[in-house]
């Protein structure tokens, strides 16, 4: 078996060999310590038959724990200088895929048919670039991909807010639309001192486990989405006052929404937060018979 890559002294020699500066706007954190990159790995439950999709490889400390365990890992990174480094770090691994593109812009669906070709068992792995942790997650679930789920590092606080549960301060619309796709926890919290360079926050790896159909039925997902994001436009704000504000023709309507409000015995006086996914599905059902 080749050295690990994820060891302080490995790490520093390859980047060493090729002169690497790392790229702060690219979310450049590498993870020098093999006990965790091979939790994550567990976290996944990979076998022979699964295949993995990465994001942002980096000098290929996760991948070539990854490669190790499942069938094929097709991994996506933007910065063309790590290309080389990978070809050499990773170039006893047959079974690894390097895609050099942004994955946000990437057709994901059509790099499955193409490069997991019979494979039906697929799991998306990653140390998350923090300045898009989002938008990648979100992309990933909209993208109704046939994955069964994903295990990725992030920061704390976003794990936090994903995995929040009505009622607390972290819970929000972000809570709300990865719980609407997944089954999502927080399977273990990592300190900064294992990335170099160390990032000014601390980590988190959250386990996402995609449901076969989303949590509660909506008419309208888009409308969901709507009412959801409305109802948390200012915090401090009531429900009624922000849907009257945050929905389109909001204000005019407001005895149609205090109408449907008392239909659904949710208090007006109440505060998104305090809704559950339930009641925000039963409210937008209701509301979309007035916005649609
Ligand atoms: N996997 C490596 C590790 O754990 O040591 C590196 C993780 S580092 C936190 C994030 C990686 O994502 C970097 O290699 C960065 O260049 C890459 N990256 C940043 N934005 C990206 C994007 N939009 N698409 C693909 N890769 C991206």
């Amino acid at each position: 078996m080749n050295k690990d890559i994820a060891t302080p002294m490995r790490t520093r020699e390859i980047l060493h060999k090729y002169g690497f500066s790392f790229k702060k706007s690219l979310g450049q954190n590498f993870l020098i310590d093999t006990n965790i990159l091979r939790r994550i790995v567990d976290f996944a439950e990979l076998s022979s038959e699964t295949g993995v999709i990465e994001i942002g490889p980096g000098i290929g400390a996760l991948t070539e724990q990854l490669a190790r365990r499942a069938k094929k890992v097709v991994a996506f990174e933007i910065d063309q200088r790590l290309l080389p480094i990978l070809e050499d770090t990773l170039s006893s691994y047959s079974n690894v895929h390097i895609i050099h593109q942004d994955v946000l812009k990437a057709d994901i669906q059509h790099v499955i048919d193409n490069e997991l070709i019979g494979i039906r068992d697929i799991m998306v792995v990653a140390n998350l670039p923090y300045y898009v942790t989002t938008p990648i997650i979100m992309k990933l679930l909209t993208d109704r991909l046939p994955i069964r789920g994903m295990v990725v590092m992030l920061q704390k606080e976003v794990a936090d807010r994903i995995s929040a549960q009505p009622g607390t301060k972290d819970y929000g619309s972000l809570s709300i639309a990865i719980q609407y796709y997944t089954k999502a926890e927080t399977v273990m919290t990592v300190p900064r001192t294992v990335f170099i360079p160390q990032p000014n926050v601390d980590s988190a790896v959250i386990r996402l486990t995609k449901r076969e159909k989303p949590l509660v039925n909506v008419e309208n997902e888009l409308f969901f989405f709507q009412v959801v994001r409305a109802s948390f436009g200012q915090r401090r704000k009531t429900i009624l006052n922000n849907l009257m504000s945050n929905l389109p023709n909001g204000k005019s309507l407001k005895k149609e929404i205090e109408t449907v409000l008392a239909e659904l015995h949710i208090d007006p006086r109440r505060r998104g937060e305090t809704l559950s996914i339930d009641e925000f599905a039963s409210l937008s059902n209701q509301l979309w018979t007035i916005f649609a």
